[in-house]
């Protein structure tokens, strides 16, 4: 069983997600599907699909325009939520800390975070690839409770590049070596239908956080029935 994770950023609506979710509800698959979209998108009924979000506040509530809250998103239904990923990293100039915070609250909460991390290309071609990946591990876990860690190398978010697979094997194992106990490790970054089952199928990989990919069931559940 592996972890299969579809961010669906600012894309979406109802329709999309209700025939997402028919279509995922035809197919029979081992693996545990986690759909995170857009906080009004959350709502109803997943169809046996885990719907997540892809955000959640570092505070419990109060004046945070715009902000949501971990318990909004468990009234919601949410079991799972993205956090530190690096769209939010880059555009809204989240910090490790910051995102310690939110994974911090999410599992208050009863909310499994799913914590991104990953190096920039120009951290990469300096050589900072594994020192970048573990100072962001160890500042952005929480202290207790279970998390899931995404490996995603910014570079690779929807740019159509992929590590090499000695390069992603290399990576994951540094997380799991540097974890203080074993939690799940997702790879994402530009998966796509041909790249996935040889991606997953990696040691200590857990399973897959698919973007662009996630959008169409014409391109997500080829991903879904690839992996083993
Ligand atoms: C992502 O958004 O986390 C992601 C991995 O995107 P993509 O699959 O499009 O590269």
């Amino acid at each position: 069983m592996k972890i299969i994770v579809g961010n669906w950023k600012m894309n979406g609506n109802l329709g999309e997600k209700e025939s997402m979710l028919s279509a995922l509800q035809s197919i029979k698959t081992n693996h545990k599907v986690i759909l995170c979209v857009p906080f009004p998108l959350i709502y109803g009924d997943g169809f046996g699909t885990n719907i997540g979000a892809q955000d959640v506040s570092n505070h419990e509530n109060g004046a945070f325009t715009g902000d949501v809250s971990a318990q909004m998103l468990v009234d919601a239904g949410v079991k799972y939520v993205i956090v530190g990923h690096s769209e939010r990293r880059l555009y809204h100039n989240e910090t490790n800390e910051i995102v310690r915070e939110k994974a911090t609250i999410a599992i208050k909460h009863g909310i499994t975070p799913i914590i991104c991390i990953g190096e920039t290309m120009e951290e990469k071609n300096a050589g900072h690839t594994i020192s970048v990946i573990k100072q962001m591990l160890m500042e952005s876990i929480p202290d207790n409770g279970e998390y899931i860690i995404a490996y995603e190398p910014r570079w690779a978010i929807g740019s159509g590049l992929t590590p090499t697979n000695n390069e992603i094997v290399t990576a994951v194992k540094t997380i799991f070596d540097t974890l203080p106990q074993p939690m799940p490790i997702l790879y994402g970054g530009s998966i796509n239908q041909s790249n996935a089952h040889d991606i997953a199928s990696i040691p200590y990989i857990d399973g897959l956080l698919i973007g662009g990919a996630s959008l169409k069931s014409e391109t997500f559940i080829p991903i879904i029935n690839s992996v083993d």
